[in-house]
């Protein structure tokens, strides 16, 4: 290590930036925010910087720096755009045995101030020793989707039970056991998806219980969203990553089960259409047993739970038997299809609603609102309706919409596999048929299906041979 980290007490203390640019506003903020007592010393300075002085945030001279300025001073950050009388500043600084740190000038440096992620009270900070301030913002990037942004309230949470737990735990290994699983199970989840008086009441459960094994597990519905391992949340990333037992069925695309942690045990529950290898009851007191017997359980459903995803009956079942649980929303077959297929669900001029309806077929028909589904200016998308298309076509023209409404029907939306079928009310019929598409598709009707000519975004590259219907997608 060529620099030691730590982390510096500087509340109240006297802290001296040199310069009036965006360079010692970025640093200035990073003073503020651990509650140092800033002084700003320029000829001018940026807005920002003016209007900070004017909350009597910090205090601002309007001059230039002299010798002086350095006698109150207990860390001093020179960021002008003079190298040279940055260097200065540096060495007088240095002389007085300060601490000091010069923008983008790591040899005339005594500390670097590194990236950091901020989850006060933790605060995870990066360094490349100046190597590469690039690499280290990019780093921090990468941890920012490590580090949920419930850290910081899960670490006050330890905060306040820290002496607590000392009291019941006198071992020091019996302590740990019980913090690494405090901060691993049911009471930092429900911290992370902010319900923190639960957390508390699971907290003192666990106090009470002590170190043996509570014996209950818990359940996480999570969504999967329509195939791009990209899509995940980074809450259902870290349950994935963290479950012992992963219950899925087909529509989960399958880089994202290669994603759930290695040594969980995984069970397929079916669901492809009249193949169901497992009922819907018996998937509810699936979940509810594993739970029991003290699983950590990660139900991954397509999509979103929510939306057709039968979430609904799930849960209702673990509350009736008490089994805590959470649900993970993900994104739906809807916005990745539409996104994906450059087609915007609502649009100012022609679509100012839009209705996610199931195209299920049972005995021949489908059970909707055909007179409302009909009505001008809204989008309609069908889920689960390839197999009744031809009932859907008959059923919106019957009722009255034109013939030459366009029509979309994605296939295997967000994957590489995705295909996109446009056409009209009239046609659409004939090109399913020459073409057969692969569940699952998404048939989205309205107006705004037009608007996949025209927007520029999705087509960067557009292939006349190929024409509209197939551009060039992320995905394609
Ligand atoms: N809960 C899911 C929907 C489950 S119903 C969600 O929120 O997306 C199953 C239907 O979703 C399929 O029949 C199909 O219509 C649609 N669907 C799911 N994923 C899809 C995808 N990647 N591309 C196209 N349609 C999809």
């Amino acid at each position: 290590m060529e620099q030691l980290p730590i982390f510096l007490e500087v509340k109240n203390r006297p802290c001296l930036v040199v310069g009036g640019g965006r360079v010692a506003l970025r640093k200035l903020n990073h003073l503020l925010a651990s509650g140092a007592s800033a002084q700003v010393i320029a000829p001018e300075v940026i807005d920002e910087i003016q209007t900070l002085a004017d909350a009597s945030k910090i205090t601002l001279s309007l001059r230039a720096f002299v010798d002086e300025d350095l006698d109150q001073a207990s860390l001093v950050i020179a960021a002008t755009d003079n190298r040279t009388l940055n260097r200065t500043i540096a060495g007088q600084a240095k002389a007085r045995k300060l601490l000091v740190n010069v923008a983008d000038q790591p040899e005339d440096c005594n500390f670097l101030m590194p990236a950091i992620i901020d989850r006060s009270p933790v605060v995870v900070a990066v360094s490349t020793g100046s190597a590469s301030p690039v690499l280290a913002r990019m780093i921090r990037a990468r941890l920012e989707s490590l580090v949920p942004a419930g850290y910081g309230r899960l670490a006050e949470l330890c905060a306040r039970y820290r002496d607590r737990v000392k009291a019941r735990f006198n071992d020091q290994r019996d302590r740990r056991r019980f913090w690494d699983r405090v901060l691993q199970g049911g009471v930092a989840e429900r911290v992370f998806s902010g319900h923190l008086e639960e957390a508390d009441q699971t907290m003192e459960r666990e106090l009470a219980i002590g170190i043996t094994d509570s014996g209950k597990g818990e359940v996480y519905l999570v969504g999967a969203g329509p195939g791009d391992p990209d899509l995940l949340t980074f809450r259902a990333l870290r349950l994935l990553q963290q479950a012992d037992v992963v219950v899925y069925d087909r529509l989960v695309a399958k880089p994202i089960l290669a994603m759930v942690r290695r040594d969980a045990r995984h069970i397929y529950v079916g669901k492809e259409r009249n193949h169901h290898a497992m009922r819907q009851e018996e998937i509810n007191a699936l979940l509810a047993s594993l739970a029991k017997e003290g699983h950590r359980v990660l139900r991954l459903k397509g999509g979103d739970p929510f939306i057709f995803g039968r979430g609904g009956e799930e849960i209702d079942t673990l509350a009736a038997e008490g089994i805590p649980f959470q649900v993970v929303p993900g994104i739906t077959a809807a916005s990745g299809c539409a996104c994906y297929g450059g087609i915007p669900l609502t649009h100012r001029d022609y679509a100012q609603s839009v209705t996610f309806v199931t195209g299920h077929l049972k005995d021949g028909s489908i059970d909707l609102n055909w007179p409302q589904l009909a009505q001008p200016h809204q989008t309609l998308v069908f889920y689960m309706g390839l197999v009744g298309l031809p009932v859907i076509v008959a059923k919106l023209m019957e009722h009255g919409v034109p013939r030459d409404m366009p029509i979309a029907l994605v296939q295997q939306g967000t994957t590489h596999m995705q295909k996109v079928y446009v056409g009209t009310l009239t046609d659409i019929l004939a090109k399913v048929e020459q073409d057969p598409p692969e569940p699952p598709t998404l048939v989205i009707v309205g107006q705004v299906v037009k608007l996949r000519d025209k927007l520029a975004w999705f087509s960067a590259n557009p292939d006349p041979e190929r024409g509209a219907t197939t551009p060039i997608l992320p995905g394609d």
